[in-house]
């Protein structure tokens, strides 16, 4: 058990009691004999962020191919790096990743990259929880598709006994995947009662080319080919009309929002107050750092309420709470896990703020601070799953994964 002593939630002190991986009790005064006691003078406790779309593994592009459209940007310097990419590359960048999204408060990332099986083994060392999906491109070929089929299969039906993974799929695109590989992983997600992961109209290139090809936007193939429902994340979902927007609402597709990749990268601007107002489950994720250039859920959020201001012509649009909520609870939610909020009986997931930093203060309005003002020099704590995943700004062995990435991108670039 841990006691942290004198914290502040919602602007008002108490004690919190963690038990276990779940918070207990949330008191004025708790009087027990925990085996660690943690005085919080001075801190807030907020729930830590889950980012719904990235790509851990590309940290070593960060920084490559500024200021290009996105299929330059793709073709001709995302492909060829990571053409150069081995498996035993993907541990130490995922663990790099990992670092940054712990620091910035992240206790949760949703996945899409390749060589899974190191990224799992970075997650299960650092102590975070990742919804992990088995990748699925096989641009057109038939062959590939069945292939990647029968992997994936391996994939759901191994034991993996860790509470703080789960086991997912993924498909690229629309415009990289075959119609048999999207419906062969969607049947599988069914199957295995798991989620599906896919981008969707990121970019109104994509869309119009769908309808060249299939006679019908992309959400409307997705939902024809009933790949659609509360397991699928789509992530982007840019460029939706009114149909679209219905049959998301209908099937309870959960969108995945990346404002500042869609805004770097300019392939437009998510409508998230009218997606919000349509009774959308909107969650938000950074992307890559390839097209963001970090992955600081902080960062993203000031960035989705500041172009859902602009999109909507409103400053009444992005309002702090729904973007707070974006942020955490309903990344949660989306996928099953009982954290995003600090109450008794969710899981201990959270970050402990110091309310001196100078991002912080005057403390009017907390989630607003932390939207707007904050970086994440506030953050001193993460904890997860009722443990502590950093703990006065330190994490174990960050020295050594820094000189491990620094190896590794010193490699690629070679
Ligand atoms: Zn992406």
């Amino acid at each position: 058990m841990i006691l942290l002593q004198n914290v502040f939630l919602n602007n008002k002190l108490c004690d919190i009691l963690i038990n276990d991986n779940k918070i207990a009790k949330i008191s004025d005064k708790i009087s027990i004999c925990a085996d660690e006691v943690i005085d919080c003078t001075d801190k807030a406790i907020l729930p830590s962020f889950c980012n719904t779309h990235t790509h851990a593994s590309m940290m070593f592009l960060r920084g490559i191919g500024e200021d290009k459209n996105l299929q330059d940007w793709l073709n001709q310097e995302i492909f060829p790096r990571e053409a150069k990419l081995k498996p035993e590359h993907i541990y130490p960048l995922s663990r790099y990743a990992i670092l940054e999204m712990i620091k910035t408060g992240t206790t949760c990332f949703i996945d899409m990259y390749f060589h899974i099986s190191e990224t799992l083994k970075a997650v299960e060392e650092m102590g975070l929880r990742a919804i992990i999906p088995y990748p699925g491109m096989d641009f057109f070929d038939e062959k590939e598709a069945d292939n990647r089929i029968k992997k994936a299969t391996q994939y759901l039906n191994e034991a993996f006994p860790n509470p703080r993974i789960i086991k997912a799929l993924f498909c690229h695109s629309v415009y990289t995947c075959s119609q048999k590989l999207i419906q062969g992983f969607s049947d599988l997600a069914k199957k295995y009662n798991t989620y599906l992961q896919i981008h969707v109209s990121e970019m109104q290139k994509e869309v119009d080319d769908c309808i060249q090809k299939y006679g019908c936007r992309p959400v409307e193939l997705l939902h024809k080919w009933r790949v659609m429902g509360p397991k699928t994340l789509f992530a982007h979902a840019v460029h939706l009309n009114d149909d679209e927007i219905r049959l998301v609402k209908k099937t309870g597709t959960v969108l995945g929002h990346c404002p500042t990749s869609n805004l770097k990268l300019d392939t437009g601007q998510m409508s998230l107050q009218k997606y919000l107002d349509a009774g959308l489950k909107v969650t938000l994720g950074t992307d890559g750092v390839s097209s963001n250039n970090s992955l600081s859920m902080i960062s993203e959020m000031k960035l989705a309420a500041l172009s859902a201001k602009n999109k909507a012509n409103s400053v009444s649009a992005g309002r702090v709470e729904d973007v707070f909520k974006i942020a955490t609870q309903n990344g949660f939610e989306a996928f099953g896990i009982n954290a995003g909020e600090i109450k008794e009986g969710k899981l201990a997931d959270f970050i402990l703020v110091n309310m001196n930093n100078q991002f912080l203060l005057p403390n009017n309005n907390l989630k607003s601070n932390m939207i707007y003002a904050a970086d994440s020099s506030c953050i001193s704590d993460v904890f997860c799953d009722g443990k502590p995943i950093m703990r006065n700004k330190i994490i174990p062995h960050e020295a050594e994964i820094i000189s491990e990435f620094k190896r590794v991108c010193a490699d690629l670039s070679a």
